[in-house]
């Protein structure tokens, strides 16, 4: 009663036949079920499939009662069926009577059948359905036997997948599934699954000649080895998110015995090579969930990457970013370089979500410069979605909804509605003046830091750049960008921003913000650390080379140049010095002076705040770096969430501190901005221009709200405001300004 060793090809074979045959879906499967018990020597074969409920439906088979299809219906986890999709493994019983999970249906008549083997027809690692052969004695089926009928189960998901067998979808994985990640760039989106890396499908599954598929797959081995010593010798791993050590671990796995036997072991049974490659990558996958160690989850991430690699090896395709996309593409990824992003049309994408990816990557930095909603750390959800799902990304509340219900889209069609309407409202605004009630003008800028930002500003109705942060050029380039290459860009910024102003703030790395190509040492507190100017200073090239680049890209223009994190007068002297040689320099050599240029610094260290009088004697103007100013008063570091938000910025320290600079800018006429994200929010806006500001630069997507809430507030008033507020009880002023603001009608 043994079968042979050509089982599975035999068996491979005749799946063949029988997919070649024009029948209905129904017809095949009970072709199927008849073949496979004939080539096991089983008197039962059957098929169930998962339905919405999560039961399991009978649906074909040879040996039970032919009415039980269909009406056999088994509950999540009854039976030996729900037993192997639970387990997600070959259940092998030669008693199956004995085991504490068999239930007796006696509409099947299976009580005469003794021995069963049961495999779970896989996709995505969770079982959609479940094979199982049965025998009238009681018998132990052999390896061969569960991995013949594990091939054939691996078959029939592709069948099931593709809708070859005229069934639906296996249902019960298409259920609504709700998670949740960290908002790398807010907004809400609606849309339609893309993934960045596609999974390959495998539509050859079954070869003639496994001496020919061996071949193949040993040569895509030896290229995707290739590939990845090339990637780690080029240096410029860091264009797609790859780091060093993980590359080393691919190196590994790329060699890993095990892996590389499992998959020819797979071609020998008749399977083509890609499908081998499938084959193993699902079996570990199946093994891999039912796991909680972290690091085992972590190395099948990267053994799954590789075998996506393969397989796009084996069959030609790249990334999605070459394919046509859905008007409301949902880009999904395990991890993406900031690079890879920009490789899409943004016309077509609606939302972004990552399974890894901080807040401060660089693919989130694009993200939120190309205005598009972003979640990141959303754990393992490839496992969870297939290309052309529906999916909801709430990046304001960090929540995505996988097929959600039609309730729920028309709950968020409403709330993308009610925005929209509030978009068409501001932007009817871009063109009017940013004037309060009482007259008093306010200028209104806007942040950037990439080529992809320049778009906002008319959109925007911003009068200019108060903070292009130089800094996103490096950060998504794989290697240090060129003289050429920086001039280049900041020319184009000048042509594109037609006169307007330009605050170019000269590098600002360090701390959060790495350079993968720039070797630096680890810092214990690297907000503290060697950043900024600190680090342009000691590396004088590099000031100066951003300095000529900014100069030459100026070609007889007015340039603004900007320095970061200044925290002595000294500093500025500095950098005023490297200027002035690079000016000599242009001189001699022929090239056009800059018309004017402005230096400034961004007061963003408090030791400044005690130099303020020699500073304004040295300085064409300053800005606020609010963000990092505040980090330092309240020493609480902007990037952890557990102390970031414990102060409120509306408080009497800050607001004091605030109108102190702004009272020394005024005694010294020097033009003064505030660039910090506080800038954006309506209510702190209210605040600024009550302490004096009249100058504050914002993300594009705050300046509607920002203008909205200028024209309907009295500057005058809200400065007495402010005064009164300072003056009283510190806990309560963001509640004192919320009370003013409602009681005016000033729009926050
Ligand atoms: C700031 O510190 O407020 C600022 C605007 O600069 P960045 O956020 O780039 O540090
Ligand atoms: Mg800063």
């Amino acid at each position: 009663m043994t079968t042979t060793h050509g089982a599975p090809r035999v068996l491979l074979r005749r799946l063949r036949e029988i997919m070649a045959l024009s029948e209905s879906g129904e017809s095949r499967l009970a072709r199927i079920v008849v073949d496979i018990a004939a080539i096991m020597v089983a008197e039962v074969c059957s098929i169930y499939l998962r339905r919405r409920d999560e039961s399991m439906e009978l649906v074909a088979t040879e040996g039970l009662k032919p009415e039980a299809v269909h009406e056999t219906h088994l509950a999540r986890g009854e039976g030996l069926v729900g037993l192997v999709v639970e387990r997600a493994e070959a259940v092998n019983l030669p008693e199956a009577q004995d085991h504490p999970s068999f239930s007796y249906r006696p509409e099947t008549g299976e009580e005469i059948y003794h021995s069963f083997l049961g495999v779970p027809i896989l996709r995505q690692g969770r079982a959609v359905g479940v094979l199982t052969v049965q025998n009238r004695t009681p018998r132990h089926y052999s390896e061969e036997e569960v991995e013949a009928l594990q091939i054939t189960a691996m078959v029939l998901a592709e069948l099931v997948a593709t809708g070859e067998l005229g069934l639906a979808r296996a249902p019960g994985s298409r259920a609504q599934r709700d998670l949740n990640g960290v908002t790398l760039s807010e907004g809400i989106a609606i849309g339609h699954v893309v993934l960045h890396v596609p999974r390959v499908a495998v539509k050859t599954l079954i070869a003639d000649d496994p001496e020919h598929e061996a071949k193949r797959l040993a040569k895509a081995i030896d290229r995707l080895r290739e590939t990845i010593d090339d990637m780690l010798a080029r240096g410029d791993v860091a264009r797609a998110g790859e780091h060093r050590d993980v590359l080393e671990a691919y190196r590994m796995f790329a060699h890993d015995r095990g892996w590389i036997r499992r998959m020819n072991e797979a071609i020998v049974t008749g399977l083509t090579a890609e499908a081998a490659v499938a084959k193993v990558q699902n079996d570990t996958r199946a093994r891999i969930v039912r796991q909680t160690a972290p690091f085992l989850k972590e190395r099948f991430n990267d053994l799954n990457d590789l075998s996506n690699r393969l397989l796009r090896m084996l069959t030609g395709r790249t990334t999605a970013a070459d394919e046509d996309l859905p008007e409301d593409t949902i880009l999904v990824a395990h991890t993406m370089g900031p690079a890879e992003l920009l490789d899409y049309d943004r016309e077509r994408l609606r939302g972004l979500i990552l399974e890894e990816g901080a807040s401060s990557s660089h693919v989130a930095i694009v993200a939120r410069a190309l205005d598009l909603p972003a979640i990141g750390q959303a754990d393992s959800i490839l496992n969870f979605l297939e290309t052309g799902d529906e999916v909801v990304v709430d990046a304001d509340a960090g929540e995505i909804h996988i097929r959600p219900t039609p309730d729920l889209v028309s709950t968020y069609q409403d709330k993308l509605g009610f925005k929209a309407q509030r978009q068409a409202q501001y932007a009817k605004l871009k063109d009017e003046p940013s004037v309060s009630k009482d007259g008093v003008e306010i200028e209104l800028l806007m942040n950037a830091g990439l080529l992809v930002d320049l778009p906002h500003l008319s959109e925007s109705g911003a009068s200019g750049i108060g903070l292009f942060r130089t800094e996103f050029q490096f950060m998504i380039a794989s290697t240090f960008p060129r003289l050429d290459e920086q001039q280049k860009m900041y020319s184009q910024v000048l042509d594109e921003v037609d006169g307007k102003p330009v605050v170019f703030r000269s590098l600002d790395v360090g701390g959060d913000k790495v350079l993968p190509y720039l070797r630096s040492t680890h810092e214990e507190n690297p907000a503290l650390g060697w950043r900024a100017i600190r680090m342009a200073l000691d590396r004088p090239a590099l000031l100066r080379t951003q300095l000529r680049a900014l100069m030459r890209a100026a070609n007889g223009r007015e340039v603004r140049i900007m320095l970061p994190m200044v925290s002595d007068v000294a500093e500025v002297l500095a950098a005023r010095e490297l200027i002035d040689k690079e000016t000599r320099h242009m001189e001699q050599h022929g090239y056009p002076l800059p018309e004017k240029l402005l230096l400034g610094v961004m007061i963003e260290v408090p030791a400044l705040l005690w130099q303020l009088d020699q500073l304004f004697h040295v300085v064409d103007f300053a800005s606020v770096g609010s963000n990092d100013l505040l980090q330092f008063l309240y020493a609480a570091d902007r990037t952890n969430v557990n102390v970031s938000q414990r102060f409120d910025p509306l408080s009497a320290p800050v607001l004091n501190m605030l109108g102190d600079i702004v009272s020394k800018a005024r005694a010294y006429n020097v033009p003064l901005t505030l660039c910090g994200e506080m800038a954006g929010q309506p209510l702190e806006a209210l605040a600024l221009i009550g302490l004096g500001f009249r100058s504050i630069s914002m993300a594009p997507a705050s300046l509607g709200p920002v203008k909205a809430m200028i024209r309907t507030l009295d500057a005058n008033a809200a400065s007495h405001k402010l005064q009164e507020v300072v003056a009283g009880e510190s806990a309560q002023i963001r509640r004192h300004l919320g009370e003013f603001a409602t009681l005016n009608g000033v729009e926050i």
